[in-house]
């Protein structure tokens, strides 16, 4: 699909890339470490994948999860995929902090601390997983 936006483009830093997907490093500076794992055919729904390529995209989704716990001890870790805006299969996976700009909220709602920043230990921390995220990624 031509006017596809992860048709044409990455979406972000490419951590990892297989056949199946890619999981990118989003550039969203409110939240380090937001990860999506992005599927590399254009396909709309779940439903259009086989039962066992969605367990293939789900232990990416899950692995994605246990980096970023290990990585930045988040408070909570988001999960979601909407696709109504790129009806292209993703899903995002976002570490979660009490103070950070949104929470309790979606990342999508109400801002409820607009003079949030990360920490420059979060910062840091997020700066490792880009660069370790492969190694870590395949060790489980
Ligand atoms: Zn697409």
């Amino acid at each position: 699909m031509s006017e596809c936006f992860f048709c044409q483009n990455s979406g972000g830093k490419v951590l990892y890339n297989c056949d199946a997907y890619r999981i990118i490093l989003v550039a969203d500076d409110d939240y380090p470490g937001y990860l999506r794992v992005v599927l590399n055919p254009h396909l709309r729904e779940l439903t259009d994948l086989s039962f066992d390529e969605n367990i293939n995209l789900y232990q990416a989704v899950i692995k994605c999860e246990q980096i970023l716990r290990q990585t930045l001890n988040p408070e909570k870790i988001n999960i979601a995929s909407f696709g109504n805006v790129t009806p292209h299969i993703h899903w995002h996976i976002i570490p979660r902090f009490s103070n950070d700009k949104h929470f309790p909220n979606p990342t999508w709602g109400e801002i409820i601390h607009p003079d949030y920043q990360p920490s420059s230990e979060l910062i840091s921390a997020a700066a490792n997983l880009r660069n370790n995220f492969k190694t870590l990624f395949l060790a489980l």
